[in-house]
């Protein structure tokens, strides 16, 4: 979590800078970070001013977007190579500002790794496309040559519950594709994204290729609005991402937000026990702060109670306590508000109906891993997204059921589809109205090189490092004519 403080809260001196177009500074407008476990100091930045913010933008507007393919490629691999480096230090880092279990964070910090070298690989292999066009008379003796040339300066914004791998996200296609960026990271976890501008700065890149700029949300907001950031990439809650949307109708806007992601468990489906723990780990991680955690589970009735009495097993077998123990599963959610609320979601259910398998209580900011039974399809446990450590079970006749709820959401990230049927595999993917479908697992799989985002109100555009460098350029064809 932070807190805002004025000066003389902490001494300046031990304050993280934030990095104005990769050059350090501070301001008088210190933010204290504190882990929400226990509200232990994690660090302290401070919000970048007015001038230092005005300073980004024009060197984002000017930097020198001609850099060549191994100068990016080499940056990346240095931060990819540095992160693995000091890979228990940023892990620590996330632990203590986000209060995420230092396992999930070391996960985490693995994955940003690799985040790094697969856009260094991208940026190596950019090369665009050559097309005949001798196919029609008419363009007998004309060649094309198209590559993908950068739409401009970049604004990122990212939210709490990766404070490493969604800021590489950004980060990562951005210098890859040869577009400046701006990060602004969440309120709550800047700390980790300005120690990666510290790995940035060390890779020599042009001034003004990028920025980390903690800020309010007041003056996000209007930044956002910049003339010379054309292209705003924003990870993060559904209200605010389609606000954005709607703000600036003119500009490149990528949303990847929320979702209540569903698995499917088939009656074909030979290993139970493995699929129930999946789901438990994948419902409980992080406490639930994922975009892809498992939220609603569909098992077809043959298998139900079976996996219900599984499930509910394996989330009674996860340790919650302090993320700092390489023993926990599950710590707190990002703050003591956070957990109210999920809280008065598990009881809102309740009292329409729901019978809480496991869980149900709460101290302070950690919930305890929560199972609901017979939740109504309307209820938030359900219907929006939950994003806390509760997972709801339902039986279901068939497959047709079982989608025709996962299609009735309003959200569409990812669906996990457990069988070994290759017909239902299919099935799936032409008639699940979402961005990915995981045949055998959760849907909380995400490989980062691969294409990642949302239908309906979890967002449009995609990232995964290729296709966010597709996202963030533009085709520029170039025609040559007697040839
Ligand atoms: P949030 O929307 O509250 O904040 C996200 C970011 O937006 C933060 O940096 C915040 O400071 C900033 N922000 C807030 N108001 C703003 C405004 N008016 N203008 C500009 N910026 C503003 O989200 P959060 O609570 O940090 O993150 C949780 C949400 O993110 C969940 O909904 C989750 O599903 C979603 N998420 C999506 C993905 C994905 O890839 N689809 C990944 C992770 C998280």
């Amino acid at each position: 979590g932070c807190v805002t403080r004025g000066i003389g809260a902490a001494a300046a001196g031990e304050t993280t800078p934030y990095r104005v177009a990769g050059r350090p500074a501070s301001s008088k407008d210190i933010v204290e970070v504190r882990s929400p476990y226990d509200g232990k100091l994690a660090g302290t930045t401070s919000n970048a001013t007015a001038a230092d913010i005005e300073d980004a933008v024009a060197a984002a507007a000017t930097a020198d977007r001609a850099l060549p393919a191994h100068a990016r490629a080499a940056a990346l691999d240095h931060v990819s190579r540095r992160l693995a480096e000091r890979a228990a230090e940023v892990a620590a880092l996330v632990t203590a500002e986000s209060g995420k279990p230092v396992k999930w964070a070391a996960a985490e910090v693995t994955r940003a790794v690799s985040t790094f070298r697969w856009a260094a690989e991208e940026a190596r292999r950019d090369s665009g496309e050559l097309q005949r066009l001798d196919t029609d008379p008419a363009s007998t003796g004309r060649l094309a040559l198209v590559r993908r040339a950068p739409r401009g300066p970049v604004l990122g914004i990212t939210p709490f519950n990766f404070p490493l791998n969604l800021v590489a996200h950004k980060v990562a296609p951005a210098i890859a594709a040869g577009c400046p960026i701006i990060v602004k990271p969440a309120p709550a976890t800047p700390l980790t994204a300005l120690l990666l501008g510290e790995l940035l700065a060390e890779t020599g890149l042009p001034e003004g290729a990028w920025s980390v700029l903690p800020m309010t949300n007041a003056t996000a907001a209007e930044l956002v609005a910049d003339p010379r950031l054309p292209v705003v990439s924003f990870t993060g809650s559904v209200p605010v991402g389609w606000s954005i949307r709607d703000r600036v109708p003119r500009k490149h806007v990528t949303l990847e937000l929320g979702g209540n992601a569903a698995a499917v468990v088939c009656p074909d489906w030979t290993d139970l026990a493995g699929a129930a723990r999946r789901i438990a780990t994948f419902a409980m991680y992080q406490a639930g702060q994922s975009c892809i955690s498992v939220q609603r589970v569909y098992a077809h009735r043959a298998v139900y109670a079976e996996l219900a009495d599984r499930v509910v097993a394996e989330v009674r077998a996860l340790r919650t306590g302090d993320p700092t123990d390489p023993a926990t599963d599950v710590g707190p959610l990002i703050d003591e508000a956070a957990a109210g609320r999920v809280q008065s979601w598990v009881q809102e259910a309740v009292a329409a109906g729901a019978r809480i398998l496991t869980g149900g209580e709460r101290d302070g900011a950690t919930m305890a891993p929560t199972v609901l039974a017979g939740a109504p399809d309307d209820c938030r446990v359900n219907a929006d997204e939950v994003f806390g450590p509760v997972l709801t079970l339902a039986p279901v006749d068939d497959v047709d059921e079982a989608f025709a709820r996962i299609n009735a959401s309003r959200f569409g990230l990812q669906a996990g589809v457990f069988t070994h049927d290759l017909r239902t595999a299919f099935r799936a993917s032409a008639d699940l109205d979402v961005g990915g479908v995981i045949v055998g697992d959760v849907p909380s799989y995400r490989a980062d090189q691969l294409p990642y985002g949302g239908v309906k109100d979890s967002g449009t555009g995609r990232e995964g490092v290729r296709a966010a460098m597709d996202d963030l350029t533009e085709a520029r064809t170039l025609v040559l004519t007697g040839i």
